[in-house]
């Protein structure tokens, strides 16, 4: 599921494609991923506008189109970008395609269907219904505002984590490394959290989105003391060479090392 660094990918690769370009067709393929707009209203108030700029919160991006109004994109489970010249394959999942006077194409494919597309007047209205909390990596998200947005919570450290109203952007594979890299478990309550311990998660949030984000949040290429790209029971622990364990946390498949998270 995309969480911030794949997000922040995607937002960067739309910047790098799609800004200031007169977009000449809205294909809905699949009206299934629109909210609070019908297709055709979405296509006819896109048409021959232009994507001016992006923004992101969390999980979310926001196109800022020539006429002031927003463009909202969510990937839920499996959603990507994709630019394409005509002579260029059209993703398999495409739901909702952007062509321009170039006449390349930005596809939103989403093969099972979790994403949301919605066009609104401004960014702060989606923001407020959702009720998203400071993006993590913002650069007004110090220690002090951290702590103070847990010390709100009760519950298990990873649960907090993921919550979007308290912190927006991560979700079940960064809660994961964080915890790893912090060495805290993630069933640790966060009243039985010390302040050492809260302010090295803390910081280990900032180091790993920032890392996993400039490493194109491809597990691949991530540092060899790194969890993600051994998500599978039984992987050898890259900290202590013990073995990775999976359990679940709110219905969530989460991996730890029970020697290096206590
Ligand atoms: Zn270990």
């Amino acid at each position: 599921m995309p969480e911030l660094p794949d997000v922040e990918n995607f937002r960067r690769y739309l910047d790098a494609t799609s800004l200031h370009r007169k977009i000449t067709e809205v294909e809905v393929a699949d009206a299934a991923v629109l909210r609070k707009i019908s297709a055709g209203r979405l296509s006819s108030s896109i048409q021959d506008r232009k994507f001016e700029s992006t923004e992101r919160l969390g999980k979310y991006i926001f196109v800022n189109l020539d006429n002031g109004q927003v463009l909202m994109m969510h990937f839920g489970m499996s959603g990507f970008l994709k630019y394409f010249s005509k002579s260029g394959s059209r993703p398999p999942h495409a739901r909702v395609l952007f062509g321009f006077s170039n006449g390349y194409t930005l596809a939103y494919d989403c093969q099972r269907k979790l994403g949301r597309i919605r066009l609104a007047d401004d960014m702060e209205s989606i923001i407020r219904e959702k009720g998203l909390g400071l993006d993590a990596m913002d650069p007004g998200l110090g220690l002090k505002r951290f702590r103070r947005i847990m010390g709100r919570r009760r519950g298990m450290i990873k649960t907090a984590l993921m919550n979007q109203s308290a912190i927006s952007g991560i979700g079940n594979i960064y809660s994961d490394e964080i915890l790893f890299q912090a060495g805290i478990h993630p069933e640790r309550k966060l009243e039985k959290i010390s302040d050492d311990e809260l302010k090295r998660v803390y910081r280990m949030m900032k180091r790993v989105l920032g890392t996993a984000t400039e490493r194109k949040a491809n597990p691949d290429n991530y540092p060899p003391s790194y969890l993600a790209p051994l998500r599978e029971e039984g992987s050898e622990c890259p900290g202590c060479g013990g073995r990775v364990e999976k359990i679940k946390v709110n219905n969530r498949g989460t991996y730890l090392c029970p020697r290096c998270q206590n």
